[in-house]
């Protein structure tokens, strides 16, 4: 029996069995090479298969996806016939390489060109360009994929590309746990648009289950439990069953405001990961967005996001909420959230090293980057600034003074921005709870990250399963912290809020409140379950 933590891109809980998606590899492939001019035959005839799947596939999504996500496919049939694409492939194979070997080098050099455009569309095409390179590879080689699930189950998999994703049989999936992944690719708006629980980033290891094993896919708490025993099966029946009819129950608490029995209102906003989530911070009702995790636009690539890219980004963000507040932390990167293009120091103590604002003061040029693409995008709503791991007012000091300098800077270059950008701090440190009072006079307002506050209160490294049980957010020398900050917050009279998973947990919400908390930012799911847990509180 194991308990792995993933990250949920798509809320929901089931147990069932599972579906193991193995990729093929070109290398392990059995493929027997022709001449030059029989290898450009079998590329032309695998081209035209490639294409009638291809079209075969846009009907199918259309039918059960919709158009929005079918269009995908009439994306994939144009490259495919990309001329310049089809060229590439040609030259390789009269060059001497056999056409597999031929369409994975074009598809991996088309791929690299579009990753090295300063654009958010043009870069999403390099996981296209792979992708129907590796539609014609399969083709070539004769290697069915193999997506042809007999009975309903959760499909584990490496990663899938998006194509993958939608051959697999809709009424078939339950769900899907990716050991890779992230929450903006294509494959996650997919899994979000089949309504499947979904974990990305699930570190369990390969050959750990095979198909038909049974599992807990737990995407509330993002986990997946492999052999689960007998008393955890009963256990998360009992909990889905419960889950389903809350669920009905709390349709009545999906839409605000949040008020005490007393009527005092409380803002209940959402934790998000990336622009595709606050789809479901709209469906789930909430009333803004308390933490955007901005580190996540850094992970995963080869650059670093642009200020123009960012800017675009944030600026989607405001106008999909539509007047509702968003709150973006500035770049928490280091520790577990480590960014490969940054190419950072290994560190003895990451979590107690260079990270987050650490590494902004270090290098300005990339903290700029990210605050003037905020200060562009804050003429599209309500936004927020947010800077994470303060243990100083020397640092918060610092970091508006830099505000400063790009606002003058984009003043300089005649770039509109709001004067008005309330500005906060994440209170997640010991030494932030000790300075509160201090700190309250340089903010707007304080959000308490208590994931972090946990682990430094406590001593407690949050990712390492070793102390998982001395690691308590609800411990009380945690808890007597959140109130020395609230408490220095409302003499200050700015606002406080938790941002942590403390947030979410229902049976603190009233002693949250009491202690003068007047805003609560969750993940998505929960938000109905909160609101309920405020409207019981005196
Ligand atoms: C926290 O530490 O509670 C927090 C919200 O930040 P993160 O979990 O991203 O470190
Ligand atoms: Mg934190």
């Amino acid at each position: 029996m194991a308990t792995l933590q993933g990250r949920v891109i798509s809320e929901g809980m089931v147990v069932a069995p599972v579906f193991v998606y193995e990729k093929f590899s070109l290398d392990k492939l059995n493929y027997e090479a022709g001449s030059a001019d029989e290898e450009l035959a079998k590329y032309e005839d695998a081209l035209k298969v490639a294409t009638s799947q291809l079209k075969e596939l846009f009907i199918k999504a259309l039918k059960e996806l919709g158009r929005d996500k079918s269009l995908l496919f009439e994306v994939h049939q144009m490259l495919i016939q990309d001329d310049d694409f089809k060229d590439e492939v040609r030259n390789l194979i009269k060059d001497g390489l056999d056409a597999p070997h031929a369409v994975q080098k074009a598809g991996q050099t088309f791929a690299d060109m579009m990753l090295a455009i300063d654009d958010d569309y043009m870069q999403q095409r390099a996981l296209d360009f792979k992708d129907i390179s590796n539609r014609l590879i399969r083709i070539l080689a004769n290697v069915e994929s193999n997506t042809e699930i007999l009975e309903p189950a959760i499909v584990v998999a490496d990663d899938l590309e998006p194509s993958e994703t939608v051959t697999f049989p809709k009424d078939k999936i339950l769900g899907f746990v990716l050991r890779q992944g992230s929450a903006n690719s294509h494959t996650a708006i997919l899994a979000r648009g089949m309504n499947v629980p979904a974990l990305i980033q699930t570190p369990l290891k390969q050959n750990s289950v095979k198909t038909g094993d049974t599992v807990i896919l737990d995407a509330v708490d993002g986990c997946f439990i492999t052999e689960p025993s007998a008393e955890q099966l009963a256990e998360y029946n009992d909990k889905i069953a419960k889950r389903k009819a809350m669920l009905a129950e709390l349709k009545q608490y999906l839409n605000g405001p949040s008020l005490t029995k007393s009527g005092k209102a409380i803002k209940l906003y959402n934790n998000i990961g990336s622009l595709e989530d606050i789809k479901s911070v709209l469906e789930n009702g909430a009333e803004g967005v308390g933490l955007f995790r901005s580190e996540f636009l850094y992970m995963g690539r080869s650059s670093l996001p642009t200020e123009e890219e960012q800017t675009k980004i944030y600026t989607k963000a405001l106008q999909a909420l539509d007047g509702k507040p968003l709150i973006v932390r500035t770049m928490d990167i280091g520790a577990d959230k480590q960014v490969a293009c940054l190419r950072l120091k290994k560190e003895a103590n990451p979590a107690l090293g260079k990270r987050a604002v650490r590494i902004c003061l270090d290098d300005k040029r990339l903290f700029k980057d990210q605050l003037k693409a905020l200060l562009r995008a804050s003429v599209a709503g309500k936004l927020s600034i947010m800077v994470p791991m303060i243990i100083s007012v020397d640092e918060v000091r610092q970091c508006k003074e830099i505000l400063a300098e790009c606002r003058e800077e984009l003043k300089a270059a005649n770039q509109p921005f709001s004067e008005n950008i309330p500005f906060g701090i994440m209170i997640e440190t010991p030494a932030a709870c000790i300075l509160a009072d201090d700190l309250a006079k340089e903010v707007d307002f304080f959000s308490v990250g208590t994931n972090d506050l946990t682990q430094y209160t406590l001593a407690c490294d949050r990712q390492n399963d070793a102390v998982a049980y001395l690691y308590d957010d609800t411990n009380p020398a945690v808890l007597s912290l959140m109130k020395m900050v609230a408490e220095a917050a409302n003499q200050n009279g700015i606002w406080a809020g938790v941002c942590g998973e403390l947030a979410s947990n229902s049976e603190i919400t009233s002693t949250l409140i009491s202690y003068g908390y007047t805003e609560l930012s969750i993940s998505p799911a929960k938000t109905p379950i909160i609101r309920r847990a405020i409207a019981k509180t005196e």
